[in-house]
């Protein structure tokens, strides 16, 4: 990138037409390959902007210098790739006229649903995901206008998490705590995050999970109950304690969202079989949205890269 040049070029045309839905790091690795194959691809994403999760949910301080935007026009350098924003598949786009209107379609779709905390009084304002926070705080032209709790609570274990309380912590919150229903070595954020967390002042309660979010209209405070691992998974140890919280954070997994048009899902994920391939013939999947594999940046491109062994774009 910094030589200005594209390493790649694209093979001689093969007159195949192929539809990527997502661009994200698995739809952009997976339009690159095609494009260097030798194929025309379309592109099309939900948002007005590419890059997916590296644009809207990875923390500002990880991707610094609107890397995600200059690293999609980089690679799509290549040539060879439409891009089609603000469209929605289920809504603008179904996968039936993909399938008819191209030779092959890869989906890249991510995970956009995240999960409910099942704690009573969720419903209270300053009860956010903490990926919308993310994704305002990366959108933001003026950092000064995003509202940033005093005292910030923060559920989850995972990089998610991590992200949004150092975000909040360096954004001036006085007090942020990332509380973790299981015990530290079960947390998907590596030791090397979890330690960056509290390098930055961050505290981290493990072994609670939330029950009760308190306050009047807002949330002023939250119940946790403490847990342990049983025999038939975790369990109530009977003992409570609360935190001041005046911003509460669900950073505890997202799910597949919307219409997967007829597509076999498990667990919330689309089912795949060897490099991506779904249950509907000429379709294929691959990043956070297909089941297996970690859900890192690394793993969504290697998948959106990875060509099927065993069959060929129909
Ligand atoms: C806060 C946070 C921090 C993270 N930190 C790290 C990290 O430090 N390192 C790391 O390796 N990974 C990290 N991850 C995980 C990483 O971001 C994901 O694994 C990766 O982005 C997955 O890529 P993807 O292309 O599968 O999906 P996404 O990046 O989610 O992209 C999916 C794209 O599909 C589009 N889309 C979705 N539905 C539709 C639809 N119906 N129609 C059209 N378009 C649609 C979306 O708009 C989006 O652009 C983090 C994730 C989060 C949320």
């Amino acid at each position: 990138m910094a030589q200005g040049v594209h390493p790649f070029r694209r093979g001689p045309a093969t007159g195949r037409r192929i539809a990527v839905v997502g661009a994200g790091p698995a739809g952009l690795a997976a339009a690159h390959r095609l494009a260097a194959k030798g194929h025309d691809v379309v592109l099309y994403d939900a948002r007005p902007k590419p890059g997916g999760l590296n644009e809207y949910g990875i923390a500002s301080y990880k991707a610094v210098d609107h890397f995600a935007a200059r690293e999609v026009e980089w690679l799509l350098g290549i040539g060879g790739i439409e891009r089609r924003l603000g469209q929605v598949l289920g809504r603008d786009i179904t996968l039936a006229s993909l399938r008819d209107g191209y030779d092959a379609v890869f989906l890249g779709l991510g995970l956009q649903g995240v999960n409910a905390l099942g704690a009573e009084g969720e419903a209270r304002a300053h009860v956010a995901d903490a990926v919308d926070f993310i994704r305002d705080l990366r959108q933001a032209a003026d950092l000064a206008t995003l509202p940033v709790g005093r005292d910030v609570v923060v559920i989850g274990g995972g990089m998610t998490a991590v992200d949004a309380a150092v975000q909040a912590r360096l954004l001036g919150a006085q007090n942020v705590t990332i509380v973790y229903r299981r015990d530290q070595a079960r947390m998907a954020a590596s030791r090397h995050e979890q330690d960056h967390a509290t390098h930055c002042g961050v505290r981290i309660i493990c072994n609670a999970a939330p029950l009760r979010v308190l306050g009047n209209g807002a949330v002023r405070e939250v119940e946790f109950m403490y847990t342990r691992q049983g025999p038939l998974g975790l369990e109530d140890t009977g003992e409570r304690f609360r935190l001041p919280c005046d911003q509460l954070l669900r950073a505890i997994g997202q799910r597949l969202q919307g219409d997967t048009g007829g597509l076999a899902v498990s667990g919330g994920k689309i089912v795949t079989e060897g490099p991506g391939r779904t249950s509907v013939p000429g379709v294929w999947a691959g990043g956070d949205c297909a089941l297996g594999g970690d859900d890192l940046t690394v793993t969504a491109v290697a998948e959106g890269r990875a060509r099927p062994k065993t069959s060929t774009p129909r």
